[in-house]
């Protein structure tokens, strides 16, 4: 092992090597150095929770919608506002959906 090289061990998928950076700081270059592989996991996964956070908001936000189209739909129909050629198609659709 060259000890003026950073001792991480990499991998080309196929050979694991020596990293061939200079060690900079401890034994390592500055990408492999522990605590940057601890602030790159961190940043992911700080990330990750956030698209999550996303994909939540969206998933209630879309629930959300639905419920308002429900409600509008069923008021419209307990007011007999929706023209009976609408709701026959409506049904007819959905039919063909679900199919
Ligand atoms: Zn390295």
């Amino acid at each position: 092992m060259d000890v003026t090289r950073c001792m991480a061990s990499v991998s080309d998928g196929f050979w694991v090597s020596q990293c061939s950076r200079k060690a900079k700081r401890d034994g390592y270059c500055g990408q492999h150095h522990p605590d940057a592989q601890d602030a790159r996991v961190a940043k992911r996964n700080a990330r990750w929770a956030e698209e999550d956070k996303i994909a939540a908001l969206r998933s209630r936000q879309h629930e959300r919608k639905q419920q308002l189209m429900d409600a509008l739909a069923d008021a419209m129909l307990e007011r007999d506002l929706l023209p009976s050629a609408l709701v026959r198609a409506w049904e007819r659709w959905k039919e063909v959906a679900d199919a």
